[in-house]
């Protein structure tokens, strides 16, 4: 079952309640709505074409997708009519990683059988806008969490959809850290924003987003610093699940606990990137 929650009057956002919360994004004008990403499973994706459809009376003209990660992408199948439009890295990742990953996902689960992937055909590097109706829509480069992701900013009614560059724990080893916490100083110096719909969960309101974006940015710092720390004591790995969320300052419930996995996945990767480092250091000397 999807959740739909309308942010603003023109705004609304989809969340899946099969996988991690993910977050899709309606942008509605009097010449057709602009989507944000899809959701992962065909059956989801559906009740919001539904709702274009017979609520709106309306059809999808475009389809941002904010990076070529399989839960934001598999339902864009589902609007052969509207353009699709991407980061300038989106197609070649679509192509390397996301087909591959799709090819195994169908053999394990038959509603994935009729997902095909689309790719963007207009393309954005570090700027561009899309107008459509009355309202302009604002894409920025913001990697870190891949290196395609691009947040989506709604100009004249301040919401920006922040993509998984602002999820309930930052996470990144499929990009760079320092990217993210460029990305999400850039969202903290964005002013005026009303509401920041994160890539997974709960949207942000204006009253909460620079506090998040500080926990967040702490967060990084203090699981680079941890890791480092274990690795050149002379920890194993075993040792880096001592410090949890809480202690980082982040919910340890949140997506239904899927954070936690998440949270371990990045100080495994901060670990073995230190270790990378010393042996680098190690070769040189
Ligand atoms: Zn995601």
């Amino acid at each position: 079952m999807v959740l739909r929650e309308r942010v603003s009057e023109h705004a609304y956002v989809f969340r899946s309640g099969l996988y991690a919360q993910v977050n899709a994004g309606l942008i509605t004008t009097g010449e057709g709505c602009i989507l944000i990403d899809t959701l992962p499973f065909p059956q989801e994706t559906r009740e919001i074409k539904n709702f274009v459809r017979k609520r709106l009376i309306s059809e999808v003209k475009y389809i941002i997708l904010t990076h070529s990660h399989a839960d934001h992408v598999y339902g864009a199948y589902l609007f052969p009519g509207a353009e699709v439009i991407g980061h300038l890295l989106s197609r070649e990742l679509l192509i390397r990683q996301t087909r591959p990953a799709l090819n195994q996902a169908r053999q394990r689960n038959a509603s994935l059988a009729e997902v095909y992937l689309r790719m963007p055909t207009l393309l954005t590097d570090q700027e561009a806008s899309v107008r459509l109706g009355d309202f302009t829509l604002v894409m920025q480069h913001s990697p870190g969490h891949a290196p395609d992701v691009i947040n989506v900013f709604f100009k004249e009614e301040k919401v920006l959809f922040a993509s998984d560059t602002v999820m309930p724990v930052p996470y990144f080893i499929n990009g760079d850290i320092n990217d993210l916490r460029r990305s999400l100083w850039a969202i903290h110096e964005l002013s005026p924003v009303e509401d920041v719909v994160q890539g997974h969960g709960e949207v942000l309101l204006r009253g909460e987003v620079h506090s998040v974006m500080d926990s967040h940015l702490a967060y990084l710092d203090k699981v680079e610093a941890y890791a480092a720390e274990v690795f050149e004591s002379g920890g194993g790995k075993e040792e880096l699940n001592t410090l949890d969320l809480e202690s980082c300052g982040l919910s340890s419930i949140a997506l239904g606990g899927l954070v936690q996995q998440l949270h371990r996945a990045n100080l495994y990767y901060l670990y073995g990137r230190a270790r990378k480092l010393a042996l680098k250091e190690q070769e040189t000397r």
